[in-house]
């Protein structure tokens, strides 16, 4: 399954390119639903998965990381 991240905003802020982030998801990629259930802003900004673990995806979500980490056998 392809996942990407994609950010949430503290509640009321737009998403711009300077827009500070509140907290990193996991999603499905071309879903806007986090695999924790929260959903995000179509226009919120997006990482590849890949990012996940580096500092660039931090602070990231506590669920979504356990649940990736469930479908990520051998990580
Ligand atoms: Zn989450």
């Amino acid at each position: 399954m392809e996942h990407e991240i994609r950010a949430e905003y503290e509640e009321g802020l737009l998403p711009h390119e300077d827009t500070p982030v509140k907290l990193w998801h996991m999603t499905r990629i071309g879903s806007t639903t986090a695999m924790c259930g929260r959903d995000l802003a179509p226009a919120a900004a997006t990482q590849t998965a890949e990012a996940w673990g580096t500092p660039k995806a931090e602070p990231f979500c506590f669920l979504c990381g356990a649940q990736y980490l469930r479908e990520q056998p051998g990580h």
